[in-house]
């Protein structure tokens, strides 16, 4: 019997300063409790830039909101003279959950290699955060390999070596689909998630692979995230567009009602 409880993740990238993502939080809070939402059956997390975070936190603890949140990027290092650079333990230190690793955002702009994103997701462990690894092939690589190639090869790189992480999460993102309005179908989905968590069960055993959740991110809304939700190897979404609009990002949360 599989139990994992589906995650529908925010990924805010570069929008809204801190008094916008509090006055976000407390719209999606009141949205949420609103209606019959059961938090306890789907976990809800946002992405906010780091300048954000502090304002999230204070919001969640001083309502108890059962919303997680966390960094949309960190640091391999711990701490030291690293310009611009977010230490894993600053974010656990906010009362992160989650941290983003290899974002195809990070791996194209600021030139992310598979070895980056690897001690990145040790960092992340280090720090007590679940990295939440993002993998997926552009419309190159799908013509040239398949879908599920890059993604496997770049969760295999990323575990590689890594063997204290016990706890993730994989989005799988086709970089074609990501802002572009067009979404992978839910099979196409499906077949790569199987893929991924396939390789997991072959690199740390099934267990391991039945507790990971594995999401969808690429142009997902509510009016698509259904049909991912009723493939077996599809736990929930990295929701970037859809996660900066209330109606459209509660209702992804309300996916079941
Ligand atoms: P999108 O972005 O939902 O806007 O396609 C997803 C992501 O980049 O995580």
């Amino acid at each position: 019997m599989v139990t994992r409880t589906p995650l529908m993740a925010g990924n805010w990238k570069m929008n809204f300063d801190h008094l916008q993502s509090i006055a976000f939080v407390q719209k999606l809070a009141w949205t949420l409790k609103d209606g019959k939402h059961d938090f306890g059956a789907v976990e809800v997390a946002v992405f906010p830039p780091f300048t954000d975070l502090r304002s999230v936190q204070t919001l969640v603890d001083a309502d108890k909101l059962k919303i997680a949140y966390g960094g949309q990027d960190l640091s391999p290092h711990e701490s030291g003279a690293y310009t611009g650079d977010i230490s894993g333990r600053f974010l656990s230190a906010l009362g992160c959950r989650y941290v983003l690793v290899g974002h195809s955002e990070r791996r194209t702009l600021h030139g992310e290699t598979d070895e980056i994103c690897r001690d990145k997701v040790a960092a992340a462990a280090r720090s007590g955060l679940v990295p939440v690894l993002c993998v997926g092939e552009t419309s190159e690589d799908l013509e040239a390999h398949g879908a599920a190639a890059v993604p496997v090869s770049q969760l295999r790189a990323a575990l590689e070596g890594n063997d204290a992480v016990t706890e993730l999460v994989i989005a799988y993102e086709p970089v074609w689909a990501i802002g572009s309005g067009e979404a992978a179908t839910p099979e196409q989905a499906q077949t790569v998630c199987r893929a991924l968590r396939e390789t997991l069960a072959e690199l740390r055993g099934d267990d391991m692979a039945g507790d990971t959740r594995l999401l969808y991110g690429g142009s997902v809304k509510a009016s698509n995230v259904v049909g991912f939700m009723r493939e077996p190897d599809i736990d929930g979404a990295l929701i970037g567009g859809a996660s900066l609009k209330i109606d459209e990002f509660s209702a992804i949360v309300r996916y079941r009602q």
